[in-house]
């Protein structure tokens, strides 16, 4: 039965990989014995977050790389094949908002920058398409591989101010379900595609969106906790499982989902 969840020596690219979500399960994903390779936009927070893996063991290796860089993914994805071989999955963990595309409490919708929007379309959407273009071509050549993708609690429901976000996120589901049907059709069960949509986590994008200085909840902090029936934000470590899950062999007829990690938000009307 343990074989199911077996990821020994798996090779795990994660994108965003010195964020919290997707760095903690970069880490986690490395203690199980999978082989992590961490990528994130700059070469000194890659670093960081090399030397920090590398008190896990020695099953990891990093490199600067710009989702948004189509030449920047081909050279890392270069390495990897070269270097190691294969890549068994793609973690699409490189992703967030931005100050600017979001509405503030006393702007209108009318107010939206659309460069920034824009942005943020960019670095969710075509974030996850181009890795995702780029290294699933293993998959190909090897006949097997998962991608995981990072959705969100804005993309199936709306969650207000967020307008940018909130689109890329509802494609980046779209996109999960496209590109499993097309895995199947053309390379057969053993190529998925999936997503987690995490609920609510505190992290430095949405911290003081969420919680005030003093440690109380903001009044949409206060809002989200209402409609959330385990009463509480996520931890971190709380998304690990269901992406262990996700990319092993115990999921091996699932694909096309996008499973909420979300203390029950998703499931209550809030009334
Ligand atoms: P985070 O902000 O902690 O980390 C994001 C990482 O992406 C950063 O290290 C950043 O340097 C990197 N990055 C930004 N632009 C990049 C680019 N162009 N190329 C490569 N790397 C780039 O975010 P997180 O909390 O780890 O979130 C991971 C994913 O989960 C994101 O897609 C986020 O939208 C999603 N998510 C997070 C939450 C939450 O509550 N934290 C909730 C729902 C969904």
């Amino acid at each position: 039965m343990n074989d199911l969840f077996n990821i020994q020596d798996k090779v795990i690219a994660i994108t965003g990989a010195a964020g919290v979500l997707a760095g903690g399960t970069a880490n986690y994903l490395q203690s199980q014995g999978a082989y992590v390779v961490y990528l994130d936009l700059f070469q000194d927070k890659v670093d960081a977050a090399v030397a920090e893996a590398k008190k896990i063991s020695d099953k990891c290796c990093g490199y600067a790389c710009n989702v948004l860089d189509q030449e920047a993914l081909d050279s890392v994805y270069e390495k990897i094949m070269t270097d190691i071989g294969r890549i068994d999955v793609l973690i699409n963990g490189a992703g967030g908002n931005m100050p600017g595309a979001t509405i503030g409490p006393d702007q209108d919708v009318f107010d939206l920058k659309i460069e920034d929007y824009s942005k943020v379309l960019d670095l969710n959407l075509k974030g996850t398409v181009m890795p995702t273009m780029t290294f699933a071509k293993a998959f190909k050549k090897q006949g097997f591989g998962c991608v995981v993708n990072f959705s969100s609690m804005s993309a199936a429901q709306c969650l207000t101010r967020v307008l940018g976000y909130s689109n890329a996120k509802a494609a980046i589901d779209n996109f999960t379900k496209w590109m499993a049907t097309e895995m199947a059709n053309k390379y057969g069960d053993k190529v998925r595609v999936v997503a987690l949509a995490p609920g609510f986590f505190v992290s430095h994008q949405n911290r003081a969106l969420l919680i005030n200085e003093d440690g109380s909840y903001t009044e949409r902090g206060q809002q989200v906790i209402n409609k959330t029936p385990f009463n509480r934000f996520g931890e971190q470590d709380e998304v690990y499982g269901t992406i262990h899950y996700l990319l092993s062999d115990a999921a091996k007829f699932v694909t096309g989902v996008i499973v909420p990690v979300d203390g029950g938000f998703s499931a209550f009307t809030g009334v």
